[in-house]
């Protein structure tokens, strides 16, 4: 394996926030040519047994992998998890622990969102939820599409849901040195994920590279659907400044709403070194 290996090392099933089965995205990853699959599902291992022995059906090597909500400088930064045992109780209790505020924020965006006269959607948003301990404004959104409110999730994100928009509740998630220790000390690598989304100044970028390092992460997304031509080349050259590997992940939550596809990234540049360099011990 190299920087030309079809990896997609990022993406959510039904068991976050995803809309398809971790075995139906398996089949998908496949058909569309990945070679090694990891499935990232936001602060929850619970997918992992499935996703494993579905990639193992359909002939892909499998990470393991989850996508940690972290607070950093007050805005929400995501960290990727590679290559973890997913049975670690630290980790787990981690997760736990991260998840555990999901239900009170999702009450409280309801009413927020009651206060501008759309009503119910707590309750509207649930049965979009396939695991009850992580609803997520992904679910919202689906909701506000059905009765009306946005025309498609993205519409909904730009009105709704995000800072100063109604229905957004500020959230305090895990601590950046948590997430990489839970991550690192169960045997994974921790990857700053999709980095051009985040509101950050460069200073507080380079914070944010700068304290992860130290922490001990080892990797950044620099393919992922997110990123644009010129991201691709901003976060490979951070790969060479702070001596990170580099990983690529489409991100992918339903045929419905994601623009990259599984396995339809470019290949990472060859001027990096592929995450799954560092992880070979763990490929299933
Ligand atoms: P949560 O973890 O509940 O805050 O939900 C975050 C999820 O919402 C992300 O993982 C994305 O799946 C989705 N999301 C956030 N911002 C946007 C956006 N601007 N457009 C589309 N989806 C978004
Ligand atoms: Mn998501
Ligand atoms: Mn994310
Ligand atoms: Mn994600």
């Amino acid at each position: 394996m190299n920087t030309l290996t079809n990896a997609d090392l990022h993406c959510h099933s039904v068991v976050s926030d995803g809309t398809l089965t971790p075995e139906a995205l398996a089949q998908r990853a496949r058909d569309n040519g990945v070679e090694l699959w990891a499935l990232t599902d936001h602060d929850e291992l619970g997918g992992q047994g499935r996703a494993m022995a579905a990639a193992q059906a359909a002939g892909m090597r499998y990470l393991t992998g989850v996508e940690i909500s972290v607070t950093f400088l007050g805005i929400t930064v995501h960290i990727v998890g590679l290559g973890v045992d997913h049975t670690q109780p630290a980790l787990l209790a981690g997760l736990q622990a991260t998840r555990n505020g999901r239900e009170q924020r999702a009450r409280d965006m309801s009413d927020d969102l009651a206060r501008v006269g759309i009503k119910g959607v707590y309750e509207g948003a649930l049965k979009y939820v396939g695991n009850p301990e992580l609803i997520s404004r992904s679910h919202f959104a689906r909701y506000l599409v059905e009765i009306g409110v946005s025309k498609d999730t993205n519409d909904v994100f730009r009105k709704y849901i995000t800072e100063g928009k109604p229905g957004f509740v500020p959230h305090r998630w895990a601590r950046l040195a948590d997430a990489v220790r839970w991550i690192t000390e169960a045997g994974g690598v921790a990857v700053i994920a999709h980095p051009g989304r985040y509101k950050l100044t460069p200073n507080e970028e380079f914070a944010l590279f700068t304290e992860f390092k130290a922490h001990g992460g080892q990797a950044v997304e620099v393919m992922t659907g997110a990123h644009n031509a010129s991201d691709y080349v901003k976060y490979a050259g951070y790969c060479q400044e702070f001596g990170l590997a580099a990983s690529r992940g489409s991100d992918f939550h339903s045929p419905e709403e994601s623009h990259t596809d599984l396995g339809k990234l470019p290949d990472l540049p060859g001027s990096v070194t592929p995450v799954w360099d560092l992880l070979q011990a763990r490929i299933h």
